[in-house]
């Protein structure tokens, strides 16, 4: 498989280096040159086989044969025995045909676990064949922080450095990146928001001199493999459910646009879905452009779904180049828009394409507190706020209530404690692994939101 870029001025990459590269030269997202597709049969024989076989069916056009498949095969069962339940992504019934897919199994009680989990092993098998380094530097909202240092930690092929906005992310999900104290993992508080903290990143991105002297990497959801391995769940859930003899559909609790986006890939990979909604928390640029079609940055607000406290959504070039149909030079042009503007337009016959694809819906904290305490009530479930803001998404837009609705569950109740004690009076517990977090020693250094800043401390670090 050859990989392009969204904005058609760098380089075709194949798997090996799109995993490596992240951002494209030209400040572009790389995406497949073609989407491999199931037929019905190819679908149906998914059925009864386990994630890691259903992740290998999926993964391989995409992977191999670049990595050959029985390599691959074996990262893939070596990514997975770190989950603590067999299903890897179990589903759990809520209601009559409404589902939630528990994707916080992983390690750091998390879904990017799910991705980061292979990566991590992706990187180490390719690194060492080449005899290579990199340097990752990603910005985190809380989550993949955690998850990105757990698949790299102690590893000889990369050092990491993870900024974090200062003072926006939980206890427990600063904790799980801090107390990792290994030699390559650098852990810095950003004085900043998220979306500081993602700019800082590309601004190194776009950086080449200083991006080719650390051989700089990416473990944000910009770097295709993770959007590839998140894939793998739509299937395994939807099969699970009946497809593709019935259609399913599902529910997303939204920020950077990764993991909903995996779900519009695995529709035009064959797999029956029929509803893909976008659930936003009060930051809400997804659904107010899916709605009305004007993308335009506004001021990151606090919240209890803090993964999702983002306003500039990366993977969502993604989406652009596939509802202009590849036309690089118009998204070159709508993020030129974007730069000197703070918004770009999307045209009536692409926002069609859009709409035809997602329904989207930005949820009240008020609604996310009363969804938390209505599943307790209902089902005795313990829900994060993220699934939260999925379910009342969900449900408001479900339009046919014979198909089956998946929520996806992003994280593990214990993650967001406060937030479900403050509702529900339970308090979540930690699991066994993790439950001495809060005794742990914390290592991380504090930075301005300073470009030359971040840039000295990596030279001195590495
Ligand atoms: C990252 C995250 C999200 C948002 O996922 P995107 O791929 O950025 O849309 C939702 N919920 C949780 C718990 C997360 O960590």
């Amino acid at each position: 498989m050859r990989y392009i870029s969204t904005r058609a001025e760098a380089p075709d990459l194949n798997f090996e280096e799109v995993l490596l590269s992240g951002l494209a030269r030209d400040g572009g997202l790389y995406l497949p040159q073609s989407w491999p597709t199931f037929t019905f049969d190819q679908i149906k024989e998914m059925r009864g086989k386990s994630y890691q076989e259903i992740a290998f069916d999926v993964m391989s056009p995409y992977a191999c044969p670049d990595i050959p498949e029985d390599d691959f095969k074996q990262l893939i069962n070596k990514a997975y025995s770190s989950f603590r339940h067999d299903a890897i992504v179990p589903l759990a019934q809520l209601d009559n045909n409404e589902w939630i897919l528990e994707l916080f199994h992983g390690p750091t009680l998390a879904f990017k676990d799910v991705a980061l989990q292979l990566l991590g092993h992706l990187f180490d098998y390719v690194l060492t064949k080449r005899g290579d380094k990199i340097t990752i530097v990603g910005a985190t909202s809380g989550d993949t922080g955690s998850a990105a240092i757990d698949c790299v930690q102690g590893r000889a092929c990369a050092d990491i450095f993870m900024l974090h906005p200062k003072g926006r992310v939980s206890d427990v999900q600063r904790r799980q990146m801090t107390t990792v104290i290994k030699d390559n993992v650098h852990n810095i508080a950003i004085e900043g928001d998220f979306d500081d903290c993602q700019a800082l990143v590309k601004a190194l991105f776009n950086d080449l001199d200083f991006r080719d002297k650390i051989n700089l990497s990416a473990v944000n959801s910009i770097n295709w493999a993770r959007v590839m391995a998140q894939i793998v769940y739509y299937f395994t859930s939807a099969v699970a459910l009946g497809a593709p003899n019935r259609k399913v559909s599902f529910s997303v609790p939204t920020g950077n646009f990764g993991d909903v986006y995996a779900g519009y890939i695995a529709k035009q990979m064959g797999l029956p879905i029929d509803q893909l909604v976008v659930a936003t928390n009060v930051n809400d640029i997804l659904s107010r452009t899916l709605n009305a079609g004007e993308y335009k940055v506004g001021e990151t607000i606090q919240t209890i779904s803090p993964s999702m406290d983002i306003q500039v959504s990366s993977n969502f070039e993604r989406l652009l180049f596939n509802i202009y149909e590849g036309d690089g030079a118009a998204i070159r042009n709508l993020m030129e828009n974007l730069k000197q503007s703070g918004l770009f337009v999307i045209q009536p016959p692409q926002l069609a394409r859009a709409k035809e694809a997602f329904d989207a819906l930005r949820v009240s904290e008020e609604e996310t507190r009363k969804m938390i305490a209505s599943v307790f009530t209902s089902s005795g479930q313990l829900i994060d706020p993220h699934t939260a803001v999925g379910i009342e998404a969900a449900r408001a837009k479900w339009s046919d209530k014979k198909t089956p609705m998946i929520s996806l569950s992003t994280a593990h109740p214990a993650k967001f404690p406060d937030a479900v004690e403050e509702v529900t009076g339970q308090h979540p517990e930690l699991p066994a692994h993790m439950a001495d977090l809060f005794e742990r020693d914390e290592k991380f250094d504090i930075l301005p939101n300073n470009l030359d800043a971040l840039k000295k401390y990596i030279l001195e670090n590495l």
